[in-house]
């Protein structure tokens, strides 16, 4: 039997972004909210490094002390070969504020959605949203079926996009995602016999055909990511094993981390382009997060930008629920468009950096100041 339940705003999305802002709704406002997650935080989840500059947006969503009682390991030396073949150590590759985190990223996650459990809002995990139709007076009915195939019903007056890059809600209510480039991560897990005690948590190192990132995690593997271009991967097949570990036995620096260790997982292929939606606020719905603006993995921004846009997206929210007024709502916008276009700027500038192989696709692509976005729907 279906079961019809409603709240003020339907968050589809449990990453960062969504669970950010549920969180703020449950903390700073009388608004109802539910938080709907197709898994159980038991798949892989790729995006681990994170600055200092984390923890203040944690303390305003209350949940500083169970992130730090988990065993997300402080990141001291973050390291780059970019631009000459020597290693280069820093303390963050973009980021001034310091040392950062290296995340478990399904316990940070989930820690986040069981707090908007706690703090009040309601948590659908394993639940899939299999159709949504907007009501006749204004808001949402979302037809919603669990992991045990349960079906059920949920109204809303709100609907928020927090579904990632793939912004799929915001591109089904008629968003355009305009895209910057075609960057896929190629990753893949290894773990070790004896353990390592790394010089640097955080190795950067650039290849002819893009470059590779690895890092080594609170549980002992190290993750090492091949950033290249989707047309690249295809051509070179670097998403197959073989000619993967192939091009990491080129890469000097990031084979020689990766020596005696075991794959443990099959490679898994993960959208990395930065985009920003035409729009992000529409009628009775926003985005937030990846959903909105995605940046560049290199930037080490994609987790601090979700937490913040769920934030100001909440504040903005707040607002036009309870006092009917969206000039924060078309701030926040305003916003989404003054930050990815400082982005772009900073990402041009890094990569500006590296000119040893301006006569190859990935470096060539990445050399034009005015690169014009593919609009995708
Ligand atoms: C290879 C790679 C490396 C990265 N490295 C870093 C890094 O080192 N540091 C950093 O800060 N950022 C990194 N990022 C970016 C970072 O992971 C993202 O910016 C961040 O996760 C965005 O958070 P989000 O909540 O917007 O989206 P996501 O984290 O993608 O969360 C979206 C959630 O929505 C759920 N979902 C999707 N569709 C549905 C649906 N239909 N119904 C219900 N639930 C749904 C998903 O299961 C997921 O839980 C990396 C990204 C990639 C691809």
């Amino acid at each position: 039997m279906s079961l019809t339940r409603s709240v003020d705003v339907a968050i589809i999305g449990g990453g960062p972004a969504g669970t950010a802002l549920a969180l703020t709704l449950c903390l700073y406002s009388k608004l109802t909210v539910a938080v709907i997650e197709k898994t159980a935080y038991d798949n892989i989840r790729t995006g681990e490094h994170v600055s200092a500059s984390l923890l203040p947006l944690l303390s305003y969503l209350q949940v500083k002390e169970p992130f730090l009682a988990d065993s997300h390991v402080p990141v001291y030396n973050v390291a780059a070969i970019w631009g000459h073949s020597e290693l280069h150590s820093r303390s963050s590759i973009l980021n001034q504020m310091g040392e950062g985190y290296l995340l478990d990223r399904g316990k940070f996650d989930r820690m986040l959605a069981e707090q908007v459990a706690c703090k009040g809002g309601q948590l659908y995990m394993q639940t899939k949203c299999v159709e949504g139709e907007p009501l006749a007076g204004g808001g949402w009915k979302l037809f919603l079926e669990d992991g045990l195939g349960e079906s059920f019903e949920l109204e809303s007056r709100y609907l928020v996009d927090a579904t990632g890059r793939q912004a799929r809600i915001s591109k089904r209510l008629g968003a355009m995602s305009l895209v910057w480039d075609s960057l896929v991560g190629i990753s893949a897990f290894l773990s070790f016999e004896s353990d390592r005690s790394p010089a640097e948590e955080v190795l950067v190192e650039s290849i002819p055909e893009g470059w590779w990132y690895s890092a080594w995690l609170p549980d002992g593997k190290l993750i090492a990511v091949l950033m290249t271009d989707i047309d690249i991967m295809r051509q070179g097949k670097l998403h197959k094993e073989e000619q993967w570990v192939e091009l990491l036995s080129k890469a000097c620096h990031t084979k020689h981390r990766a020596r005696e260790g075991t794959l443990v997982y099959p490679l898994a292929v993960k959208p990395a382009h930065s985009h920003i939606l035409d729009c992000a606020v529409g009628e009775d719905w926003m985005a937030v997060g990846d959903a909105a603006t995605a940046f560049d993995p290199l930037s080490s921004m994609g987790i601090g930008h979700a937490i913040t846009s769920g934030c100001d997206a909440a504040v903005a929210l707040i607002e036009y629920l309870s006092n009917n007024k969206d000039e924060l709502l078309k701030q926040y916008q305003k916003a989404l468009e003054r930050n990815f276009d400082n982005y772009l700027g900073i990402r041009y500038r890094y990569y500006a950096l590296e000119n040893r192989w301006l006569d190859l696709p990935f470096w060539q692509r990445r050399t034009q100041l005015t690169p014009i976005p593919i609009a995708a729907k």
